[in-house]
């Protein structure tokens, strides 16, 4: 598979350039910034409400390219990759817990709906998305971010002030099953719930 020879577009890091960028155009785009996390709402509303005023920043690139096949017939493929470093609640001791988001995303961008629909989800590689006049890499690049959040975000074991204090010698799997016995206001397991519980059973 061959590489179209043309010279990318450069993309300015703004919030309005990036919502409306034409693929269908023919031309391939490149480009890198930084933006406050305060631009991405949805990303913003993950946090812990004590860090919302805080300075966070989102690191962002994106390159798009044109492959020929060798029937001539011609696949439009868009890289993007956006870091960021964030709190959010650790899970086990409730604390605010630094994580790093990070998003390495392939996509080719088809013409219809239905090749969009019959593009196999398999695919480790890379997704399919609607290409469009106004394509909106914006949103796109916080869709992303909010992929990559982790499920359970939980200090690493030797950070973790639940971990250290170890009020109950337990294991992790037992940990899971006790999530719902820790009082959110202290992060301590509540002997009472604890109580509740095992009357239940
Ligand atoms: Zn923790």
């Amino acid at each position: 598979m061959n590489q179209k020879q043309i010279i990318a577009q450069e993309l300015n890091s703004s919030q309005s350039a990036l919502s409306n960028i034409d693929f269908k155009s023919g031309q391939t785009f490149k480009g890198q910034g930084e933006f406050l996390l305060e631009f991405f709402p949805r990303l913003l509303k993950e946090l812990p409400e004590t860090q919302h005023h805080n300075s966070f920043k989102v690191q962002w690139e994106c390159f798009s390219w044109i492959d020929v096949l060798p029937t001539g017939q011609e696949q439009y493929r868009l890289k993007i990759k956006a870091l960021t470093t964030i709190p959010l609640t650790c899970q086990r001791c409730l604390d605010d817990s630094l994580q790093n988001i990070e998003v390495n995303s392939q996509f080719i961008l088809l013409n219809t709906q239905d090749e969009v629909d019959d593009f196999p989800l398999e695919n480790d590689d890379e997704d399919a998305l609607l290409n469009a006049y106004e394509f909106n890499l914006f949103d796109l690049i916080e869709d992303e971010l909010l992929l990559a959040l982790p499920l359970v975000p939980k200090h690493a074991d030797q950070n973790c002030q639940k971990h250290l204090i170890n009020t109950v010698e337990q294991s992790d799997t037992q940990f899971e099953e006790n999530v719902d016995l820790i009082d959110p206001k202290t992060g301590k397991l509540n002997p009472f719930l604890q109580l509740k519980k095992l009357k239940l059973n």
